[in-house]
């Protein structure tokens, strides 16, 4: 049975959990939903999602409690990892004013570029590969400003990079946790193996 991992340190946990769950169910996957905070529970999960919440609080806890290496460790062992909103500044591997981005996916990412949390926002917007538009949820959203290498842009907003994918790893502006729909956590765990 497969264990999917939500960090739980900060930001909207169980929300996670349960969209997450609800797509485990829809794909009738071997597989179980956990909100991970220690190093040894994250040591084995199969696949991580780091929420949004605040970038530099959740950065500083990552360190303070020595998963920085657990994480880079899942990243090199290929498992699916996505960041969302402030997980997506700390996957990213340039951020104007992040010192604690964890420097695994080539994407530069602007914090707060849509604006401050009075200027969060929803949309409908497409998603490569996704049939249909998506409506996403903004709360003081992150920005890609560019990508390189093999990471693919997904989708963008006013000639802002919204979701990105490289291999294994998915980031997102957006929260996919907030909204009914569950194609995003679908993408995610058909990368399981
Ligand atoms: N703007 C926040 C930051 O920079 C992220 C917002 C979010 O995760 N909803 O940390």
């Amino acid at each position: 049975m497969k264990k999917i991992g939500v960090l739980s340190l900060q930001g909207d946990v169980s929300e996670h959990v349960s969209s997450m769950e609800k797509a485990v169910e829809k794909m009738e996957l071997d597989a179980f939903v956990e909100a991970v905070s220690s190093e040894e529970r994250l040591r084995d999960v199969d696949a991580l999602v780091i929420p949004g919440g605040e970038s530099t609080t959740l950065g500083k806890l990552i360190h303070m409690y020595g998963l920085a290496e657990v994480i880079m460790d899942l990243v090199k062992r290929d498992k699916p990892v996505m960041g969302t909103c402030a997980g997506m500044i700390l996957l990213a591997s340039r951020v104007e004013d992040n010192k604690y981005a964890l420097d695994l996916m080539d994407v530069e990412v602007e914090r707060n570029a849509f604006g401050r949390q009075r200027e969060s926002f929803e949309k409908d917007i497409s998603i490569k590969g996704f049939r249909g538009k998506y409506h996403a949820v903004f709360i003081r959203a992150p920005a890609i400003k560019r990508t390189w290498g093999v990471c693919e842009l997904m989708a963008e907003v006013g000639g802002r990079g919204v979701m990105a994918k490289q291999g294994n790893l998915i980031v997102l502006s957006f929260h996919p946790e907030l909204v009914h729909d569950t194609r995003v956590q679908e993408l995610f765990l058909g990368l399981l193996d």
